[in-house]
């Protein structure tokens, strides 16, 4: 059956970084300046971030793995802790938890909108949990009231994985720090990059003080310019840390980046709703639902679920935009269905259905500020291609 679809000379990735000759002059500078590591942008970049998001301490790292790392030693998580989050999330978030030796504990999540379901919440607790890790999934937040409050009735932390959250709020406060500590990503395809980097944000003096030591070999004073004149080479080791640092050369991406990620939020959201017009004439394809609770999405990733009536499996249709020049990417296959955790936990092999149920059928369609509302066409235009050629229920019945 024809279609009338053109196939593209280049290919359109799943994403790509915005970056501006603003950022590479500022990379140049660096290079120059004699500072490359951690210096005086990273630390304009921790008070431009803590100033961007309200909290009081903003602590730049490696990355978010990294911050999930040292965040759950700061917390005091021992073996034998259990810790509830979602298996709807990149793996880091459930690895560390298992670095930290202890026990992750899954709870399923909403069909329509991925996040984390607080209804299932208070029934995963038990005498061994100590907290929650709930992650605002997509761009949009988790629902953090119902959260709170099983955490607050049964004495646990909440510890957010904001990886997909810069400038997302939740009834009007940014996310990221409604209870102890919360953890932003920086990762090339985020909303903003650093190439590699992340952000921890508390409001928390003494957590913040051990978190610092945490990221920087355990050293409790930290002055980057000890070796420059006036400075002292003297150092102390307080504890034994790790070397999570945020070099000079990624805050000079994530100065200009974080003073954009409006800007790049508001096209996001403008292309996310183009998308939105397009695929509601393409009943085999369901988009991700809005939550109802108020909120602001910053839209980070693009998510359809390929339903039964498309007449092709979600690998198929993958492989199918591929052909056609478009990049997708899967975020996330359930993480206790992972061969390592699988074999871990078989337990709960079957006990999440409806992440397992998405886990199989999503996928994440091109999404980045930099696309045209023609690249946004286009892909919808070559889904249904994919449906039409692969003679999917209601194809025939299709303009
Ligand atoms: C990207 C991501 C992380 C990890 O971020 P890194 O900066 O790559 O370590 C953690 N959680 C979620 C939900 C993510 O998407």
């Amino acid at each position: 059956m024809r279609t009338g679809f053109a196939k593209r000379g280049d290919f359109l990735p799943f994403s790509r970084p915005t970056i501006r000759q603003l950022e590479i002059d500022e990379v140049v500078d660096t290079l120059r300046s004699g500072w490359i590591t951690t210096g005086p942008k990273a630390e304009r970049f921790e008070k431009d971030f803590a100033a961007y998001t309200g909290f009081p301490h903003a602590l730049a790292l490696s990355s978010a793995t990294a911050g999930q790392h040292i965040g759950l030693i700061a917390l005091g998580v021992k073996p034998g802790d259990e810790v509830i989050t979602t298996p709807m999330t990149w793996a880091s978030t459930v690895n560390m938890i298992e670095v930290a030796r202890a026990t992750p504990v899954f709870v399923d999540i909403h069909r329509a909108t991925l996040q984390i379901d607080e209804s299932r919440l208070e029934a995963a607790v038990t005498p061994r949990t100590v907290g929650i890790i709930p992650v605002h999934y997509a761009g949009a937040p988790a629902d953090m009231d119902p959260i709170l409050d099983v955490a607050r009735r049964h004495g646990l932390w909440v510890f957010e994985d904001a990886a997909h959250g810069v400038g997302c709020r939740y009834k009007g406060t940014h996310v990221g720090c409604y209870d102890r500590l919360g953890v932003f990503s920086f990762h090339p395809i985020k909303n903003m990059t650093t190439a590699e980097g992340g952000v921890l944000v508390t409001q928390d003096d003494e957590l913040a003080r051990t978190l610092r030591a945490l990221r920087f070999h355990g050293l409790e004073k930290q002055a980057w310019n000890r070796y420059a004149e006036g400075g002292s080479p003297q150092v102390e080791i307080v504890l034994p840390g790790f070397k999570y640092n945020f070099m000079d050369m990624q805050a000079a991406l994530g100065i200009h980046q974080l003073a954009s990620v409006g800007e790049f939020n508001a096209r996001r959201r403008e292309l996310s709703s183009l998308y939105d017009k397009l695929l509601a004439e393409v009943p085999e394809i369901e988009p991700l639902a809005i939550p109802r609770y108020d909120h602001f999405h910053t839209r980070h990733l693009y998510v359809i679920k390929v339903l039964e009536s498309a007449g092709v499996t979600r690998d198929r249709l993958i492989a199918e935009l591929k052909v056609r020049n478009v990049g997708t990417g899967i975020h996330f296959r359930a993480v206790h269905t992972q061969p390592y955790y699988a074999a871990r936990y078989p337990h709960w092999v079957g006990a999440l259905p409806v992440a397992e149920w998405v886990s199989e059928r999503l996928c994440s369609i091109p999404l980045f500020p930099l696309m045209s509302e023609d690249d946004v066409r286009y892909v919808v235009a070559a889904i249904k291609d994919v449906l039409v050629s692969a003679g999917g229920a209601g194809a025939p019945a299709r303009k």
